[in-house]
């Protein structure tokens, strides 16, 4: 890939052992890479040997959700060496590769070159590999089934019609590939006022698990629509690091996950 460190693509042995989870969602903006960081910690504190690929080009946040901005990633023997982060959460991302503005313009070939160089970086001591993919249905997403296999997908999306139309078809893309769905996470459901308590429904509720129920994939729960979330991820403290209430939300998905 050019614009990037060549690395030569190498297969191991270990490789074939290590389990890799997909983060997909049909669109951006609905929590795709906010579930993947917790999702990969939450897994790492059930005992897993988690390390997370932050594959969206379209916006590659996963450095500052994991408190890692501006690390980049080196080389050796041609192959890339994921950074430890300090979740203990090994983490290769397209950002610390080249700058997102630039990943922009990638053609189709050199996003799936380079998602091949995060995939098949030294990822030592690494049984689970959590995949942040880029939002709907591209040229990642191909390259990653055809070549790489996923062990199953998770998808994301809030409970509206608008996001669950667009998961369909993100879903309908591994089932037509043979990659099976893991479930559906439904991610802003539901809002606590933090002055008043009183509980609404911004994006509407239940959406995700009426749809999961209708195409027959497990649903995995929900996370509410939630400002400390926000805040946290901001400032590259992710919730499933935090205190067990913090974390709940995201064991529970990890559970289900890991099974
Ligand atoms: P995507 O990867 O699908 O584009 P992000 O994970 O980047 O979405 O989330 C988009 C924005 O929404 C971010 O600012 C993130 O902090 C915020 N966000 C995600 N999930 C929640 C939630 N459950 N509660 C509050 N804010 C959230």
């Amino acid at each position: 890939v050019p614009g990037i460190c060549e690395v030569r693509l190498v297969q191991t042995a270990e490789k074939a052992e290590r389990r890799l989870i997909a983060i997909a969602s049909g669109k951006g903006g609905v929590g795709k890479s906010t579930l993947s960081a917790n999702l990969a910690i939450a897994l790492r504190r059930l005992g897993h040997r988690t390390g997370l690929v932050d594959a969206d080009i379209y916006g590659p946040s996963q450095p500052r959700l994991m408190a890692a901005d501006g690390e980049r990633a080196t080389a050796h023997d041609k192959q890339l060496l994921p950074i430890m982060t300090r979740y203990g959460v090994p983490m290769l991302s397209m950002g610390q590769l080249v700058a997102p503005e630039k990943a922009l313009a990638w053609r189709g070939s050199m996003a799936s070159g380079a998602f091949g160089q995060l995939v098949e970086g030294r990822w030592e001591h690494v049984d689970t590999l959590v995949v942040d993919l880029p939002p709907g249905t591209g040229d990642v997403q191909l390259s990653m089934i055809q070549k790489h296999r996923p062990a199953g997908a998770v998808i994301v999306s809030t409970p509206q019609d608008l996001a669950l139309i667009d998961a369909a078809r993100a879903i309908d893309l591994f089932n037509t590939a043979g990659v099976p769905v893991i479930g559906i996470v439904e991610n802003m459901a539901g809002y606590v006022c933090p002055h008043c308590g009183e509980a609404s429904d911004p994006f509407g509720q239940g959406g995700a698990e009426a749809e999961a129920a209708r195409l027959g994939i497990p649903f995995l729960g929900r996370v509410p629509l939630d400002i400390a979330i926000r805040r946290a991820s901001d400032a590259g403290e992710p919730p499933a690091a935090g205190d067990d209430k913090a974390a709940a939300p995201f064991l529970a998905i990890a559970q289900k996950v890991a099974k």
